[in-house]
């Protein structure tokens, strides 16, 4: 008993899946239900791998609204830190649970979260059914007195995620940047991590200012001295990367991190710069795209963010030959880093997909990547399976009026109290 679609559209042709668990168990044409399945008439659909934002902080949903139009510093300073502080376990919950309906509806079948509180979250990606990897976070002012206070509180929630989690709720680490977390915690961070075979996540040359911090604090830039704390492998997301140079590309590239740009949080706080893609793409550094939070966005829609993407690079670089469509889509579909990668839609891979609207007026006529990617935003999708199970069919998620309902309480509470 499984999950099958029938008369699929992919590459021009009908085709059917059937998922059994959580993974494909057959592809291509002529492959129908079997006795049992829950079955989806793929007809006027098109079968297209789910979409994975590597970048976010899924419960500032909570924030979304309140509070835009500001500096960076004055938008935490006065508008989110001290929100934050108040925050409980379920306020973290509801949150990350509509973020899920979001990324459900638009397309998302995994994300990288960071947030306080992550245990909760983790409970909500369970119960919405998504994949993630919610990471505990780490901050200890740079301060290396509050380091093992810091560490201790990370590996507690570390402990908390797990227990929360399961197997969709994968539980990672994430520093918040080299400007808010001391040396020592970054290189028992960078050991626990290695240790444990888990993840890490941390914001890098998000500002101009970061980098010119730490040139004058340790002499190098922000990639030389993460690298210094043994937190450039393979395992680690490097979020933003505005401004990283060609030595730190080179760096980067060859310790295997993976680089996620977000490019419609750095236009919205204005970080006046542009992630040099065609630079970190040439010296081969495995890349993603994510959102950021969206306190920051507001969106949590990676098809309206792959074209903004495209839009920046191609502006910057004053050349419409630069991210071109199907490039944009390998990095919104994962498949630009092994370590964010959701795996290929085949027998034997993970049984995430969506089921776009072929007949849309937005994927109509032309090549339905570079609509995708060009004309399209999350209203395309029609069904989300995640895992095997299809969380949205026909455009309809169980229990998204609760979820809505839920979290506008909590915000009003936090925003009032
Ligand atoms: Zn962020």
């Amino acid at each position: 008993m499984g999950l099958a679609v029938t008369g699929v559209e992919l590459g021009g042709q009908a085709v059917g899946v059937r998922c059994e668990g959580q993974r494909i168990a057959a592809l291509g044409p002529g492959v129908e239900a079997e006795p049992g399945d829950e079955v989806i008439a793929g007809d006027g659909l098109a079968l297209v791998p789910g979409l994975v934002n590597g970048h976010t902080h899924a419960a500032m949903t909570l924030f979304r609204g309140y509070a835009d139009d500001l500096p960076l510093m004055e938008w935490l300073e006065d508008n989110i830190w001290p929100i934050e502080k108040r925050m409980s376990d379920d306020d973290v919950y509801w949150g990350t649970r509509l973020a899920c309906l979001e990324m459900i509806r638009t397309g998302t079948t995994s994300f990288w979260d960071m947030y306080w509180h992550a245990h909760a979250a983790a409970r909500a990606v369970e119960d919405a059914g998504l994949r993630a990897v919610t990471a505990a976070p780490l901050i200890d002012d740079s301060d290396p007195a509050k380091s093992e206070r810091a560490c201790s509180d990370a590996d507690r929630s570390l402990a908390q995620i797990a227990e929360a989690g399961g197997p969709l709720a994968r539980p990672g680490f994430a520093p918040h940047a080299i400007y808010s977390v001391s040396e020592k915690s970054l290189r028992w961070v960078a050991e626990r991590a290695e240790d444990l075979g888990i993840p890490v996540q941390i914001h890098v040359s998000e500002t101009r200012e970061e980098v010119e911090g730490c040139l004058a604090e340790y002499g190098m830039r922000p990639a030389q001295w993460l690298d210094r704390c043994g937190l450039l492998g393979r395992g680690t997301v490097l979020a933003h990367g505005v401004w990283l140079d060609d030595s730190e590309l080179e760096l980067i590239a060859e310790r295997g991190a993976t680089v996620v740009t977000n490019p419609v949080a750095n236009m919205k706080l204005a970080v006046g710069g542009t992630f040099p893609y065609t630079r970190a793409r040439e010296r081969g550094v495995a890349l993603g795209i994510g959102t950021d939070g969206p306190g920051s966005n507001n969106s949590l829609d990676l098809l309206a963010d792959a074209k903004v993407f495209a839009l920046a690079q191609k502006h910057a670089a004053a050349d419409p030959a630069v991210a071109p469509a199907h490039e944009v889509w390998e990095l919104v579909t994962g498949a630009g880093s092994d370590l964010l990668g959701a795996g290929r839609l085949e027998p034997g891979g993970p049984a995430d997909f969506l089921l776009v609207r072929a007949g849309a007026a937005e994927l109509a006529p032309g090549d339905l990547v570079a609509n995708l990617v060009y004309a399209a935003s999350g209203s395309v999708v029609d069904t989300t399976v995640v895992a095997g199970r299809a969380l949205m069919r026909g455009g309809e998620i169980e229990g998204a009026d609760e979820v809505v309902a839920r979290t506008r309480e909590h915000a009003d509470r936090l925003f009032r109290g």
